[in-house]
This record gives C-alpha cells, sequence and structure tokens, in this order.
C-alpha cells in the first residue's frame, strides 16, 4: 500500500509541477509578469507539499489518502459537463430587424447633414439631446483627445480612407456564365482560400430577416434607403488581433490594431466576393462602414462563438479579441454546423469582468437586456461612444480584461476547455484569472512609446 502511494504521490508532484511549470513559462512569454509570479509560488508551495507526504512517517498515511481520494474526485468531476436548463440557441423567431440610423456611428455622422438630422430627430426625438452632447465632442484624430498622438493619429485616418475608398470593390457583377459548383467542395475551398488570406476561422448561415440591418445609415449617399436582403447565404471571415496591443487599452495601440484588422478583414471579404462572382454567382462584401448585414448575431449563430456579455463575438479560441467582415451571395451554401457549446454565455453571467472594468458604464452587471424583441448581451452605445471620443481611441478595455482574450498557447486551450465543463470549473476558472492577472485594470493616461512596434515584439 505505501508503494503504491509513494507512486501516485509521485504521479501528482510531476504532473501539478509540469502544469505549474508550464503557466508560469506561458505568463513570462506573454510578458504577463504577476501571473508568473504566482505560477512560481504555487510550483514551489505544490513541490514542498508533495515532497512532505513522499517522505513523511505513516502517521501521515490517513491524512494523504484523502487528499489523494479529494483530487482524484475533483479532477474526474470537472470533465463532467453539466450546465442544467441551458439552451444552446436564442430564440430569433420575432426579433425585428435593426436600422442603422440607429448606430452611433450613423448618428454622429450626421450632424454634417442638417436635413438628415432634421428627419433622424423626427423620427426619434429621444436621441436628439443626447446626441447634440456627442456631436460637440472633438472628432477622431483631433488633438483635444486623451490619446492623441501627432505621429501615429492620421495612420488611422488614412486606413479609413483607404475603406471608404475601396468600398466599389465590395460589389460587382457576376460572371455571364455560371460554372457548377459541389456546394460542399465550394465551402472546403472558400474557408481553405479566406484563411490563405489572413482569416482565422471561417462560418456559413443561410441568412434570415434579422440578419439585415433595415435600411442604410452609415453614408449620406444612400442614408435611409433600404438594404439589399436578396441573398441566401453568409459567409463570417473572422480576423484575430493581437493580444499585445489590446492588452494596451484603451490607448490609441487599440485604434491603431482595430483599423488595421478592419483592412485585412476588408481585404479578405472583397477578395473572396470576387472569387464567389468569377463562378457566376452573386456576391458582396460587408466590411466596417460597408454593411447590409449584422456581422456579429450572423458570426454567433454560425457557430463560431458565442455573445459576450460586451455584445461581441466571443470567438471559440480568441476571445472578443477579433474583428469580423461578412460576404454574402445568392448562392445556397450548407450551414457550417459548427455549433459546440463552450458555454461562455454561462461564464458571461458570473464573471462580469467587463462591467467591473468599463470606464464608462455602458456594460450591465444585470441580466440580458431585451431589444429588438430578442433577449441578448447589448451595451449602452450612447456611453460607450461618447467615451471613445473623450479619449480619442476606441478602448478597447472590456475586450483587454476579458478571460477569453489570450494567446492561442496550450495552458489557454486548456482552460477554455475546463471552462466549458461545468459550473463549478467556471468558478475555479475566474478565481484563477482574478488571482492571476488581477480583477481591475489600471488606466494609463498616455499612449505607451513606438506605437507602432508594440505588436511586433514576438
Ligand atoms: S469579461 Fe467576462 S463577462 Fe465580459 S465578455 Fe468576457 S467573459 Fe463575459
Ligand atoms: S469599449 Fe470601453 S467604454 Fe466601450 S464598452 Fe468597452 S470598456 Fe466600455
Amino acid at each position: 500500500m505505501s508503494h503504491i502511494l509513494t507512486v501516485i504521490n509521485s504521479i501528482i508532484l510531476i504532473t501539478t509541477c509540469f502544469f505549474f511549470l508550464i503557466l508560469g513559462l506561458s505568463s513570462f512569454n506573454e510578458k504577463e509578469y504577476r501571473a508568473a509570479v504566482i505560477a512560481a509560488i504555487f510550483f514551489a508551495l505544490n513541490g514542498i507539499f508533495w515532497i512532505f507526504f513522499l517522505s513523511a512517517p505513516d502517521a501521515f498515511q490517513g491524512v494523504n489518502i484523502f487528499i489523494v481520494f479529494i483530487l482524484v474526485i475533483f479532477g474526474l468531476a470537472s470533465f463532467i459537463q453539466f450546465f442544467p436548463g441551458k439552451t444552446l440557441l436564442r430564440d430569433t423567431l420575432d426579433a425585428e430587424q435593426y436600422d442603422e440610423r440607429n448606430n452611433m456611428f450613423a448618428r454622429n455622422n450626421i450632424q454634417h447633414h442638417p436635413e438628415l438630422m432634421a428627419t433622424y430627430y423626427a423620427l426619434h426625438p429621444e436621441n436628439q439631446s443626447v446626441d447634440r452632447q456627442i456631436h460637440q465632442k472633438p472628432e477622431f484624430g483631433e488633438k483635444e483627445q486623451l490619446y492623441h498622438d501627432t505621429y501615429t493619429a492620421p495612420c488611422y485616418k488614412a486606413a479609413f480612407e483607404y475603406l471608404e475608398k475601396s468600398i466599389p470593390l465590395s460589389a460587382d457583377q457576376p460572371a455571364p456564365k455560371k460554372i457548377a459548383i459541389d456546394p460542399l467542395q465550394f465551402c472546403r475551398t472558400i474557408t481553405d482560400l479566406s484563411k490563405f488570406y489572413g482569416a482565422c476561422d471561417v462560418g456559413f448561415l443561410k441568412l434570415l430577416p434579422h440578419h439585415f440591418y433595415s435600411h442604410k445609415g452609415r453614408h449620406a449617399k444612400g442614408w435611409g434607403d433600404k438594404t439589399d436582403q436578396t441573398h441566401k447565404t453568409a459567409i463570417t471571415l473572422v480576423v484575430p488581433m493581437r493580444v499585445e496591443m489590446i492588452k494596451k487599452a484603451p490607448t490609441s495601440c487599440v485604434l491603431q490594431e482595430s483599423a488595421q484588422k478592419y483592412v485585412e478583414a476588408a481585404k479578405i471579404s472583397n477578395i473572396l466576393a470576387g472569387y464567389i462572382r468569377q463562378f457566376g454567382y452573386q456576391a458582396r462584401a460587408h466590411n466596417d462602414a460597408n454593411y447590409d448585414t449584422l456581422c456579429v448575431p450572423i458570426a454567433v449563430e454560425s457557430g463560431l462563438g458565442e455573445l459576450g456579455r460586451m455584445g461581441l463575438l466571443m470567438h471559440r479560441v480568441h476571445g472578443p479579441c477579433v474583428r469580423l467582415a461578412t460576404v454574402t451571395t445568392n448562392l445556397e451554401l450548407p450551414d457550417s454546423c459548427l455549433l459546440k457549446p463552450l458555454y461562455m454565455e454561462e461564464f458571461c453571467k458570473i464573471c462580469k469582468k467587463c462591467a467591473d472594468n468599463c470606464p464608462s458604464g455602458s456594460i450591465t452587471h444585470g441580466k440580458e437586456p431585451l431589444s429588438r424583441n430578442i433577449r441578448h448581451w447589448s451595451i449602452h452605445q450612447e456611453k460607450c461612444f461618447s467615451y471613445w471620443k473623450t479619449i480619442g481611441s476606441d478602448c478597447g478595455l472590456c475586450i483587454s480584461v476579458c478571460p477569453y482574450t489570450k494567446p492561442d498557447a496550450l495552458i489557454h486551450k486548456f482552460v477554455r476547455f475546463y471552462i466549458s465543463r461545468n459550473i463549478l470549473n467556471q468558478k475555479i476558472a475566474l478565481f484563477m484569472d482574478d488571482l492571476l492577472y488581477g480583477r481591475y485594470k489600471k488606466i494609463v493616461k498616455t499612449n505607451p512609446d513606438k506605437i507602432f512596434k508594440q505588436g511586433q515584439q514576438k
């Protein structure tokens, strides 16, 4: 018996110390020094604990067996998936369409078009007062903003100017002759092509009315027009953002990273739409400030992830640290059937870290609000956008503190799997995340040096 116990103690010593070693090294590599120090302390204490039992007198055998027993029970229980009463799909049957004119970017833009303002505030007088206050704040790139930087701000403007000028590339006539395709083979090739050009994940979904905006609102041209809702399939492209850049939230690093990834997403979606048109089918890319569809619900319903408390897609690997683009086509393609529940939304119910850290109070601590006849997480967009205009960055603090915003390293893959098992695991994971990385993030008042170098360090 004593010999068996020695073997078991040795196995536990080696595996647990190995875990803390990997955690420490990963954290050090990710420049998460607090987590690295805590992992080193756990490594040492854990080693001392098990070495003690390896050399302890027989009198401690009973305690030793009890601890091993508890550990085995905990270990086995952590593999059991148990989320009672959780339905995997949101009921969207009665969902209303969203009018893009209500989007905060659209409402900010109309300040330069008095005729649009008159029409919009006649329809929505309840938004006039808050919008007036937002209109009075400096625009992105102006020097009054907290994180304004003379040398880097114009880059963000250049990137969005590029995006605006590339809008004509998003739609065109298909080739005159249709080429017959095998839908499954076509989906596989679209996935490979998208990844070849830089997407990390791709999803397919049959389009439903609530996936479309009802009216256009982002540009004065076409403002108030009904969107084109004739396409049948949506292809979602996921582009990961660099965690190192997002961890610098809310400084301009986030603005530059977002802009760069919107450019990437636009490039990939424009090429993919052009590729589909070569086969004689209609295709249209939807990318930043150029949408007929809502990327987030489409991505969620494609099974690419779940909807997070902060109202963004929580991608199954990269969490909210991604940007999206969509390509729609009149071709019918099979849904991607990626739906493998990760129970991220269940985790959001207990986590609330984004809500605790949001400097503008835009994220609810409560239950999913009801809007457009669907109960789903959404934020107070007026407060959030107003804060963006104050600081001159798209903030991203919520993304940066989210426990899912981690590099795709072995240790984080393990944690994502662990969280997807049951509520007890989720509580332990949240406790550990707070301990290792801290619950609250300090907001720095200045940009880091060499903004464009931040994302190049690895
Ligand atoms: S920070 Fe927590 S509550 Fe917020 S989206 Fe991420 S997991 Fe959900
Ligand atoms: S981007 Fe910033 S202000 Fe907006 S919801 Fe996230 S944390 Fe709050």
